[in-house]
C-alpha cells in the first residue's frame, strides 16, 4: 500500500513542478512570443502623455469694423469730416490698445481707405474667427444739438424710428457698389432669430451693456437712451457677439471736434478693452486655461452718463 502512495506522491510532486514551471515560462514567454495576446493592464500603462497647459491663455480674437470706405464716406460732419476717416482712425486706435494688452489679437475689416461689402464685413469677421465684433461709426442728426455715444445691438424690431432710419442708413452702404443689402437684411435678420440665435444676441446686449458703461466711466457722453437696437446687416453673424458702436454726432461740432482728436479716440479705446476685459473674463478660452487677468479697474463701474 505504502509503494502506490509513494508512487502517487512523486508523480503528484513531478506534476505540480512542472506545472509551476510551465506557469512561469508560459508568463515570461507568453509576453515575447505572443505579443497580441491579452496583456493585462495595457491601456492603464500606454496612457498617452499630459501636455501641460499652456502658460498663457490663447489671445482673444477681436475684429473691429470701420464703417464704410472708399467711394462711401459715410455721414459727411459739420465741417466736411468724413465718417469713414474718423471710424478707421478710432478702429485703427483700438486695434492698437487691444493687441498691446497681449490678451487680444485685434482684426480690422479693412485697412485703407477701400469699399468692403456689409456681407464680405460679417465673412471676414466669421474667417477670422471672431470672438467679438465691433462695429464703428460715427452718427449725425439733423438737430445739431444731437449729440453723444450709444451701442446697437441686433434685432428685428428697431427700438424706435431713428434707430430703424440709422439701420437703414448703415445698410444702404451696400448699395454703392451696385449690391443691394436691403432686402436682404431684414429677411437674413428673422432667420437668426428663428434658427435661436438668442445666445449670440443675449451675449452682444451683454457686452454693449459693459461697454456703455466703460463709456460712462471714461467720460465719453452718451445719449440718453444709449443701449438701441436695429437691423444692421453687418451684425448678423449667427455665432459672433457683435455691437455697432456710434461713436457720437458729426453733425454736432462739440462731438465732431472730439471725434477728431486722439486723446478721444484713446479714451474710446480703453473704455473698449476695459469692456472686453469684464466680457471675456466670465468666458474662458479653453478649459485647460488659466483664466486671462483682470485689469486694476474697480469692480463696481458707474452707471452710465447721460450727454
Ligand atoms: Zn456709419
Amino acid at each position: 500500500m505504502s509503494n502506490p502512495t509513494g508512487l502517487f506522491r512523486r508523480r503528484a510532486a513531478w506534476l505540480m513542478t512542472t506545472a509551476l514551471i510551465g506557469a512561469l515560462g508560459l508568463s515570461a514567454a507568453g509576453e515575447a512570443a505572443n505579443p497580441v495576446g491579452k496583456p493585462r493592464r495595457p491601456t492603464r500603462r500606454a496612457a498617452p502623455v499630459r501636455k501641460a497647459a499652456p502658460a498663457r491663455p490663447k489671445p482673444r480674437i477681436v475684429v473691429i469694423d470701420p464703417g464704410h470706405g472708399g467711394p462711401d464716406p459715410g455721414t459727411i460732419g459739420l465741417s466736411g469730416h468724413y465718417e469713414k476717416f474718423v471710424a478707421i482712425s478710432a478702429a485703427r486706435e483700438m486695434a492698437r490698445q487691444l493687441t498691446a494688452t497681449g490678451r487680444y489679437k485685434a482684426v480690422l475689416t479693412r485697412g485703407g481707405d477701400s469699399y468692403v461689402a456689409l456681407r464680405d464685413r460679417v465673412a471676414r469677421a466669421r474667417s477670422a474667427k471672431a470672438e467679438l465684433f465691433v462695429s464703428v461709426h460715427a452718427d449725425a442728426h439733423p438737430d445739431h444739438m444731437t449729440r453723444g455715444a450709444s451701442v446697437y445691438t441686433l434685432s428685428e424690431a428697431a427700438s424706435d424710428r431713428e434707430a430703424a432710419a440709422l439701420a437703414a442708413k448703415e445698410n444702404k452702404a451696400d448699395i454703392v457698389s451696385g449690391v443691394d443689402f436691403r432686402g436682404k437684411a431684414p429677411e437674413v435678420t428673422s432667420i437668426l432669430i428663428d434658427l435661436s440665435q438668442r445666445e449670440t444676441i443675449n451675449q452682444s446686449r451683454t457686452f454693449a451693456g459693459m461697454l456703455l458703461e466703460s463709456l460712462g466711466k471714461k467720460g465719453v457722453g452718451l445719449l440718453a437712451r444709449s443701449h438701441r437696437y436695429a437691423g444692421f446687416a453687418v451684425l448678423t453673424a449667427p455665432d459672433t457677439p457683435a455691437v455697432l458702436l456710434e461713436m457720437g454726432y458729426l453733425s454736432n461740432r462739440y462731438d465732431e471736434r472730439l471725434l477728431l482728436q486722439r486723446s478721444h479716440q484713446q479714451r474710446l479705446a480703453s473704455a473698449l478693452v476695459e469692456a472686453a476685459d469684464r466680457f471675456f473674463a466670465s468666458r474662458p478660452a479653453t478649459p485647460a486655461s488659466p483664466p486671462p487677468s483682470r485689469p486694476a479697474s474697480p469692480a463696481t463701474p458707474a452707471a452710465p452718463k447721460k450727454a
